[in-house]
């Protein structure tokens, strides 16, 4: 009778066990709030799998806050005309669900304008905002806004900061705002608007209205090794808060992490790496908000790989730091692999498979209801 109680004691043990294992993972899926209210959009410019490898190894396998992703995916970046894409066809892509030729800015294959998710997010009375660590006109952020058949035209992009009504942009450029062909001033035109203009990141930290456009640099602001320092971690935090204040209904934002794409073409893995774990404090920043913040999807992807980046055996001695692998670039350009997909927070679940670029847009605007 003892014995046979201990052993009933004993499966009892176990049976709870598996009960609160199996309740423990059903709770934590019902803890996340079916109905997304927020999507933080996130996107590596350049990032392929093999640059967050690189990353990883090159921190001794230390977890980027990448690994924190609950659903993982794949996606296909191939544009319209090339099966390896550009920024622009790839931003335009994930920004309007629309595949495009390579080189255009928010327009299908026959130049008509697509509308974007943010400027749907707008017209849905949600709060927007764009935060890059290149120019605000460069292609990726672009494709938000702007609808022009060239990326080269980043001076009529500029004016698309006017004619939408993004609550906050961040990034450099500001040559492309005030040393214009046509002599026009875009940032006192955008402060006629309402919006307060800034040039330094204390400024956007101390910021306490709602609506912000930060010009932080000419064009491309500096790379981590040239000294940009917290700002895409800072700046995204501080976007967040501005863009919850902003609306009830909610908020869409894309945060690039433009210059790990310029790692790749330079054929440079500290460039790729050291813009790679900056892009990670963001991702950690985005994560966090999400925990605060029920009803928060984030989504990280990338708009293709650049580099063609691998990570063959270098001397195979662990002992030795950063001998064990080498970090070897197969082009100077992009290229057609794969990218991952990583998704935290409400509606996460749906993003776990391989997809389409444009399927990423077209599941975040049914996810936040855009009509
Ligand atoms: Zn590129």
């Amino acid at each position: 009778m003892k014995r046979m109680t201990k052993h009933l004691f004993v499966a009892a043990i176990i049976v709870a066990g598996l009960v609160s294992a199996d309740y423990g993972y059903a709770k934590k899926n019902k803890n996340v709030d079916p109905e997304v209210k927020n999507v933080i959009f996130m996107i590596g410019d350049g990032m392929g799998l093999a640059q967050v490898a690189a990353t990883t190894v090159n921190q001794g396998y230390k977890p980027l806050n990448l690994e924190r992703a609950q659903f993982i995916g794949l996606a296909k970046t191939y544009s319209a005309n090339n099966r390896v894409t550009d920024s622009a066809a790839a931003g335009t892509a994930l920004a309007t669900g629309t595949k495009t030729n390579n080189g255009a800015i928010g327009v299908d294959p026959d130049k008509q304008p697509v509308k974007s998710i943010l400027e749907k997010a707008e017209e849905n009375g949600l709060a927007t905002g764009l935060v890059a660590t290149y120019s605000v006109t460069n292609a990726t952020p672009a494709a938000f806004i702007a609808h022009v058949e060239s990326r080269n035209m980043e001076e009529q992009i500029a004016e698309y900061y006017l004619k939408t009504d993004v609550d906050v942009f961040m990034g450099g450029g500001k040559k492309f705002f005030t040393d214009r062909k046509d002599g026009r001033d875009l940032t006192e035109e955008l402060e006629d608007k309402g919006y307060t203009m800034v040039y330094e990141l204390d400024d956007i930290l101390s910021f306490k209205g709602d609506r912000l456009g930060a010009l932080l640099s000419s064009n491309a602001m500096p790379k981590m090794i040239e000294g940009r320092g917290d700002y895409l971690p800072l700046a995204t935090g501080k976007a967040l808060e501005i863009l919850q204040k902003n609306s009830d209904k909610g908020f869409f934002i894309m945060v690039e992490g433009s210059q790990i794409d310029s790692g790749g073409h330079k054929k440079d893995a500290s460039v790729v790496i050291s813009e790679t774990v900056d892009f990670d404090q963001a991702v950690g920043v985005a994560f966090d908000f999400a925990d605060r913040n029920p009803g928060t999807l984030v989504v990280v992807t990338a708009d293709h790989e650049t580099g063609g980046l691998s990570i063959p055996s270098g001397k195979p001695d662990f002992s030795l730091p950063d001998q064990g692998v080498k970090y070897e670039f197969s082009t100077g350009g992009h290229t057609g692999i794969f990218v991952p997909i990583y998704a935290y927070g409400a509606g996460a679940e749906n993003f776990s498979r391989i997809m389409e670029n444009i399927d990423i847009p077209h599941l975040l605007e049914q996810l936040l209801k855009l009509k």
